[in-house]
């Protein structure tokens, strides 16, 4: 019998994940059981062809509907998760030797990855660099936000080398003399285990390069793909929505979900935009209904709250931020 992964999804989010989100929210890094309740289930397969072990789903629509399923139910294990399924993606489209080497053992969740690559989107001279040594390459710089540290084997990081095209590797998440990790605290999401990586001289080898990447390449990519965390503010609107029972809510959430599933690279700024904005509102309607207790640090408002702040600035491009904030100020002031 096969089961339906939305579905399977749902008892997940509902039946073990959201029971446990308020002390996720308190932890120092989130649970392990967490993780490996979604690595039973499949899930660090979801970008996976099924030959290697994923789950191979041909429907991006019901990928990204799982996202926001897990999301509503805990939004920290969630957050952690999603960060791997990029290393999937690539690790799919390796050289035979590196998919062969890797691509089952992430797809089952054996070998769980982080991603470093917003660096990429500063505007200015590259933050982190790679220099050629042998074979392989030597990194040097900053990465600003790599979430998961002590939850992950490896991080998919994001270097430019002097032409300016970018080395993709798979770099060991451990810690040592070229390689330190500073633990950022946060004001949502603090499990998270989200950390700033500093190279210095690291050695990647020849056997852990992903592949080479021209930038204008990946600039493209990156306009193109900002839908999938569209589905983290979804799931923590979602989440209100059934705490409110308001269907007027829930009609608003199917109506953001169904804009960002048609809309193009072009509009997807201004959708992101209005689902981060959806998610806020969700979670100030929820505070505002629960009164004073929402505020206590056991009551679900104040953490989903939070959440919905954080995504107003997690994922955010130069072009969603200036939606974001014409939203916010012109619209309002005229
Ligand atoms: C808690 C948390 C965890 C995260 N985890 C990860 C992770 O695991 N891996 C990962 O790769 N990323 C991660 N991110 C990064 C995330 O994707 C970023 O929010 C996003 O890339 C923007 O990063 P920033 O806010 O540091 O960018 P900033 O550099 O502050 O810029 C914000 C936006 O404004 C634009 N901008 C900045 N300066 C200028 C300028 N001078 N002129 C024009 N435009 C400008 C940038 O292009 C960017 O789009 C995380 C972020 C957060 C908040």
């Amino acid at each position: 019998m096969t089961t339906d992964p939305v579905a399977l999804a749902r008892d997940i989010s509902d039946g073990f994940l959201f029971p446990g989100a308020l002390d996720v929210d308190a932890s120092d890094i989130v649970p392990i059981d967490r993780l490996d309740r979604l690595a039973a289930a499949g899930f660090y397969g979801l970008a996976g062809p099924a030959d290697a072990g994923g789950m191979g789903l041909d429907d991006r629509r019901k990928a990204f509907e799982i996202i926001e399923i897990l999301a509503s139910g805990c939004l920290t294990t969630t957050f952690v998760w999603i960060q791997h399924h990029g290393a999937v993606r690539a690790v799919a489209d390796a050289p035979p030797a590196f998919r062969d080497a890797w691509l089952e053992r992430l797809c089952r969740g054996t070998v769980r990855a982080g991603v470093a690559f917003s660096g990429l989107r500063r505007p200015g001279p590259p933050i982190l660099t790679a220099v050629p040594d042998g074979e392989g390459w030597r990194f040097t710089g900053l990465a600003p936000w790599v979430t998961g540290w002590g939850r992950v084997d490896v991080v998919r990081a994001a270097a430019r080398r002097e032409n300016g095209d970018i080395v993709w590797a798979l770099v060991d998440a451990a810690a040592g003399d070229t390689l330190h990790a500073d633990p950022l605290r946060l004001a949502a999401v603090n499990a998270s285990a989200t950390v700033t990586l500093s190279f210095e001289d690291h050695r990647v080898p020849a056997n852990r390069v992903i592949g080479l990447q021209n930038f204008d390449e990946w600039q493209a990519a990156d306009r193109s793909s900002l839908r999938v965390n569209g589905s983290l503010a979804l799931g923590v609107a979602r989440r209100c929505a059934a705490l409110l029972e308001r269907s007027a809510l829930v009609a608003e959430l199917d109506a953001r979900r169904e804009a960002l599933d048609h809309g193009s690279p072009e509009a997807m700024p201004e959708e992101r935009a209005r689902a981060s904005e959806l998610a806020l509102r969700a979670a100030t309607t929820l505070v505002v209904s629960g009164g004073g207790r929402s505020i206590a640090m056991d009551h679900q408002a104040q953490r989903l709250a939070r959440e919905a702040i954080f995504l107003l600035v997690f994922g955010q491009t130069a072009a969603i931020k200036a939606a974001q904030l014409h939203r916010l100020y012109d619209e309002s002031h005229g």
